[in-house]
């Protein structure tokens, strides 16, 4: 039988969850459902992004109940938000160590130490890198792993691009790039793809895009900004350059386990290995789901589902061992954060609504009229549509901006509208976050950072 118990802080969770994919928000949802309030770490930045892969996708055309599609960041904000209603307290931290010698288990981030009855393992998979000579040199001055992100930055449009893989990523990524770059070279190991039918379709039926069969990168070359790549091809041995100003990895994913190595038992390649037909783990009490422990589906929905079969063997685990403490609470309604984009505003518009007193600003009439009218520190938030990372970064960067409300300016230019600025600017990829003040560039910041990190920017140069 479970006890009833309102305090709000047990010294031991009935159930942490580390992952905030598919597996992981489906998780916390049935856990929540079930009165568990489970703790969940939505990581940050050492496996992927909170939100997981899908957050540097655009269409997902085939999970269920979306008829017309869903693009992956609004897909998993509304699997966060169905979380939080259901009761889920989340943190955007990465898991840097677990204890799972001892009972209860340990589970600790940079900031917190967490004992819990059980856990859900739902860390997913990141992209893998070439490990290429030049590879570090080049990375994020034309190498990318998120076409999605990147692919509308300035630099590419019109510009010859490169990409690496032959799944259903490289042909998503090839085909997306096509809306950008002049042309896209697909660059293929061997003499035939490993993507869907409908991709490689897709993909073979392109003017834009170029297969190259047989073909390995060797290298990259260039000056300060990538050239181009250094290709061979592994048939003849022969050795030449495809001229690219961007260069997309697709080259699959590793499985992010780093963390239970030594006290969960893991196959040869670092999938968790779970019993037939379950997702129970070697460890009792702790659960895999997802892309974590699923080498040979490893989409969203199976995601999903054994997200749920983890927390409803959680919660079963939990009562047989007579360790639930219930939690009841009100369901609050769901904010999805992901509107839609509002229409790009005339010059007429953002002129009249222009209000230099104002901390929050958008797009390039308000850059221009503060950067020659302001006083204050500006805060200049470049992002891409349907870029995971910058909808990653948009709580937590307004919350900073929401603490220093008057004695700044803050404005987001979508680099797809405002691509003279994006250009002007030299912005190679999203999100990127430029500090200026008296017109002068104080600093540059790519990705997504700790809040405190922009914090400490901000308050050193106010
Ligand atoms: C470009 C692309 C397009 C895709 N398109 C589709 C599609 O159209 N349809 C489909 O069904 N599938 C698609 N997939 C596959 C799908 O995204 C994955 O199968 C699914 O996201 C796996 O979900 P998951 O919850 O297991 O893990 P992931 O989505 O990988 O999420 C893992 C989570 O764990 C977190 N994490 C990792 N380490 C830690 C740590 N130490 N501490 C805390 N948190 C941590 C990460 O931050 C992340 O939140 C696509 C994948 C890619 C890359």
């Amino acid at each position: 039988m479970s006890t009833v118990n309102t305090m709000p802080n047990p010294t031991v969770e009935n159930l942490v969850i580390i992952g905030s994919g598919p597996a992981g928000y489906t998780a916390a949802i049935y856990a929540g459902r079930a009165n568990l309030k489970p703790v969940v770490f939505e990581g940050f930045e050492m496996g992927g992004l909170p939100g997981g892969q899908l957050m540097t996708t655009t269409e997902v055309e085939n999970f269920p109940g979306f008829p017309q599609g869903i693009t992956g960041p609004e897909l998993m904000d509304n699997m966060k938000a169905q979380a939080q209603r259901w009761g889920a307290e989340l943190y955007t931290e990465d898991v840097t160590s677990v204890d799972l010698s001892q009972r209860p288990f340990i589970v600790r981030s940079q900031d917190r130490e967490i004992k819990t009855h059980s856990i859900v393992i739902a860390t997913g998979a990141t992209a893998k890198r070439l490990g290429l000579p030049s590879e570090h040199q080049f990375w994020s001055r034309g190498i990318s792993a998120c076409a999605i992100c990147d692919g509308a930055t300035p630099i590419f449009h019109g510009a010859e691009l490169a990409v690496i893989g032959a799944g259903d990523s490289a042909a998503e990524e090839s085909i997306y790039l096509t809306k950008y770059g002049s042309k896209v070279n697909l660059l293929v190991r061997s003499d035939k793809m490993r993507a869907s039918k409908a991709m490689q379709d897709r993909v073979l039926s392109n003017p834009k895009i170029q297969v190259h069969w047989h073909t390995e990168a060797v290298d990259i070359f260039g000056d300060g900004h990538m050239e181009g790549v250094k290709v061979r091809n592994n048939q003849t041995g022969a050795e030449s350059e495809i001229h690219a100003k961007g260069l997309f990895y697709a080259v699959g994913h590793s499985p992010n386990t780093a963390l239970f190595k030594g006290q969960l038992e893991l196959d040869e390649v670092g999938y968790i290995v779970t019993k037939n037909n379950s997702v129970e783990t070697s460890v009792e009490g702790v659960f895999a789901s997802g892309d974590v422990q699923d080498h040979e589906f490893r989409q969203a929905i199976t995601a999903a589902g054994t997200g749920c079969m983890a927390a409803m063997l959680a919660e079963r685990w939990l009562s047989a061992k007579n360790l639930i403490t219930e939690f009841h609470h009100q369901s609050a309604t769901a904010v999805n954060e992901l509107a839609p984009q509002p229409a790009k505003k005339t010059e007429a518009e953002a002129e009249a609504g222009f209000n230099l007193q104002a901390t929050c600003h958008e797009g390039g009439y308000a850059l221009r009229k503060l950067f020659h009218e302001s006083d204050r520190l500006i805060i200049v938030k470049y992002i891409s549509p349907g870029c995971g990372p910058c909808h990653t970064l948009k709580p937590i960067l307004n919350k900073v901006v929401d603490e220093f409300e008057g004695k700044i300016h803050f404005v987001e230019i979508d680099i797809d509208q405002d691509r003279d600025i994006a250009e002007n600017a030299n912005i190679i990829g999203t999100p990127t976050i430029q500090f200026f003040k008296d017109k002068e560039l104080l600093k540059e910041v790519k990705g997504v950072k700790q809040k405190s990190e922009y914090r400490q920017i901000i308050e050193s140069n106010l």
